[in-house]
């Protein structure tokens, strides 16, 4: 869904594509309400962007728990953490 910056309301279906043969450069919404057009980089899509996947943002995992006291390696340090966080995975 994409917002007017302006009123907040729903201008996703007014998307043009970028036609140069009729002096549009670039792709973007317009707000009929506002008379305001919105270019594909004013809109804040940044919700769609990835979530940064890694050790400390393991699902499930205990909030704040250091990568390096994890480790999936039988015999090191860390290993009894990571099989009590991996059994809440529903692997055992
Ligand atoms: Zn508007």
């Amino acid at each position: 869904m994409v917002r007017c910056p302006k009123c907040d309301v729903d201008i996703g279906h007014s998307y043009q594509e970028a036609d140069p043969s009729v002096g549009i450069m670039s792709g973007g919404w317009f707000c009929e309400a506002c008379d305001l057009p919105v270019g594909d980089h004013e809109v804040d899509r940044s919700s769609d962007d990835d979530v940064p996947i890694g050790p400390a943002h393991i699902p499930g995992g205990p909030i704040g728990t250091p990568s390096s006291q994890i480790s999936g390696r039988p015999g090191q340090p860390g290993f009894e953490e990571f099989k009590r966080i991996a059994r809440t995975w529903g692997y055992d």
